[in-house]
């Protein structure tokens, strides 16, 4: 049986925050035919009035802290001021988008995350992705627009990160339909040398990106990326690509690993 295509585009923080690559992105998500998501990240913008509200951003060893306070300003932001501009402005698109938090329909529920060495406050790792809901809503021919935001089904809402929200759904998905993850960061993709986007790596397989990890060419936000990225092609979601809002049909293309014999 021929399974339907479906979309998952997720946009990073960064682009959701620069008039010109957001307006770009809904351009080209718009033009995407057939079903589709869209998962945002959250971005500085939740920092800001965070600071203008008198709430501190807290930090540990450069990782930011998840407060009950800071949850209420991203509760606010994500979930309100970002998740519905992105809303409004696809509806002017033509799109019917509706805009979800994982609360909404139990769409995403996670767990608080537990305390290690550090306590990451009001974070939470996905465990369960309603699909019955998800596929209801598709079905009806809206588009779902997702905010970085989980609930752990006991009353509270966790700040999740949204590449591991994208990954999960896809994944989640990958039963029912033909899924592309494309993931829009701020480069073109996965680059053997930051500061030249001409060594974009067309391919990148585990075994690559294990060694280019370990070589430093592959650091920061593109690591926990790249390994979503590597989770989501293993298990069922038939394409997963990284590449930059202006080129959806580009970036570096995730290879799964290969079968192996049991
Ligand atoms: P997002 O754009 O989704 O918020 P992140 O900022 O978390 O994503 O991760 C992307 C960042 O990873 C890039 O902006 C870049 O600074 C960094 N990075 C590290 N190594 C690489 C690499 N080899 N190729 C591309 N980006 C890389």
């Amino acid at each position: 049986m021929i399974r339907e295509g479906l979309n998952i585009i997720k946009v990073g923080g960064a682009i959701v925050e620069d008039e010109e690559s957001l307006k770009g992105l809904l351009m080209s998500f718009s033009g995407l035919r057939g079903k589709k998501i869209l998962v945002h990240g959250g971005g500085k913008i939740a920092t800001e009035i965070a600071s203008r509200l008198g709430v501190e951003t807290q930090m540990i060893d450069g990782r930011r802290i998840t407060s009950a306070e800071m949850l209420k300003v991203v509760t606010m932001v994500y979930g309100g001021l970002v998740n519905k501009d992105i809303v409004a402005r696809l509806q002017a698109l033509g799109e019917n988008a509706i805009g979800l938090t994982g609360a909404d329909m139990n769409l995403i529920m996670s767990v608080k995350r537990p305390v290690e060495l550090v306590n990451f406050g009001y974070v939470g790792d996905v465990k369960y992705v309603n699909t019955r809901s998800l596929k209801s809503i598709l079905e009806a021919g809206a588009v779902p627009v997702l905010a970085p935001l989980t609930h752990d089904k006991e009353g509270t809402m966790l700040n999740t990160n949204a590449d591991t929200i994208a990954s999960s759904v896809a994944r989640a998905l990958a039963g029912d339909y033909s899924v592309t993850l494309t993931f829009c960061s701020s480069t073109p993709g996965v680059l053997r040398n930051l500061e030249d986007p001409t060594t974009l790596v067309k391919t990148i397989s585990k075994t690559d990106f294990d060694s280019m990890v370990s070589d430093g060419t592959i650091s920061e936000g593109m690591i926990p990326k790249l390994q979503n990225a590597f989770e989501a092609i293993n298990d069922g979601v038939s394409k997963v690509v990284i590449t930059s809002p202006s080129d959806l049909s580009g970036g570096t293309t995730i290879l799964a690993d290969p079968e192996t014999d049991d």
